[in-house]
């Protein structure tokens, strides 16, 4: 399987603060990689470097062969990388639909092609559609999970990236948001990287999983294998 996206040793800093230690990962194109860590491990920053949203300082990200180090974010997402960030970052004073308008606006589709994609994203979770009218921040923690998701596919992307999407979520929904997750990797065959405090659930979905402690990724494999690891037990699912 080939590369799709490849982080060679990249280190990034904020300040003086260095955040990532030359970390390293790859994803091939019909995969779904997850990355575990605890808070303040760096899994953040990773995703806003491979984003262009921080600038590593050193090391090389390629995407498709493409060198993207120095892309500004705009551009990656024009490029087919799409981030549904923690915590949402949905626009609170929009309503539903305008959220939905505004994960495309990186493509000029037409108005037919706009509307296409909104019902695909309804198709998804039907509950939006009942509340596209709303504004985006009356809308419950979940649904506005749910509507950061599909305004990250709004932009038709061909690898997407997850940063805790079951944070604060009550476990009914997290569920739901993981079936989902996994529907857009399989049904919809788009690569997915998935940043986790679940550790449980990204392991159990993901085909292969990195590790990052400290800015410094500790450990990776398949995610199969590592479930039954002794040191991820202990230091990831509780014993
Ligand atoms: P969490 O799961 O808590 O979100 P994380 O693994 O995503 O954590 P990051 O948010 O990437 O971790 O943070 C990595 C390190 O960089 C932390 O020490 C954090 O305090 C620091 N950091 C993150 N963003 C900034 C910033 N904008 N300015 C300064 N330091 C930052």
């Amino acid at each position: 399987m080939s590369d799709m996206l490849k982080v060679d040793k990249i280190s990034t800093y904020y300040g003086k603060v260095q955040a990532l230690h030359e970390v390293s990962l790859e994803i091939g194109s019909g995969e779904m990689i997850s990355i575990i860590g605890s808070n303040g491990a760096g899994k953040s920053t990773l995703m806003k470097s491979i984003m262009g949203i921080v600038q590593p300082k050193s090391g090389t990200i390629t995407y498709d062969g493409k060198d993207i180090t120095k892309m500004k974010a705009s551009k990656v997402v024009y490029n087919g990388i799409s981030y549904v960030p923690e915590g949402r970052a949905i626009f609170p004073e929009m309503t539903v639909r305008d959220n939905l308008e505004m994960g495309a606006f990186s493509r000029k589709y037409s108005g037919d092609e706009m509307e296409q994609h909104i019902e695909d994203m309804y198709q998804i979770f039907p509950r939006l559609k009942e509340r596209q009218k709303q504004l985006a921040g009356s809308l419950s923690g979940g649904e506005q999970q749910m509507l950061a998701v599909c305004r990250g596919l709004m932009s038709d992307p061909r690898l997407i990236m997850f940063d805790e999407p079951s944070l604060g979520l009550a476990p009914v929904i997290v569920e739901e948001m993981f079936k989902v997750i996994l529907e857009i990797h399989q049904a919809r065959n788009i690569p997915v990287i998935l940043v986790e405090q679940n550790a449980f659930m990204a392991l159990k979905i993901s085909d292969r999983c990195y590790v990052l402690e400290n800015g410094v990724i500790t450990l990776s494999g398949k995610s199969e294998e590592l479930l039954e690891s002794d040191e991820i037990r202990k230091s990831y699912l509780g014993g």
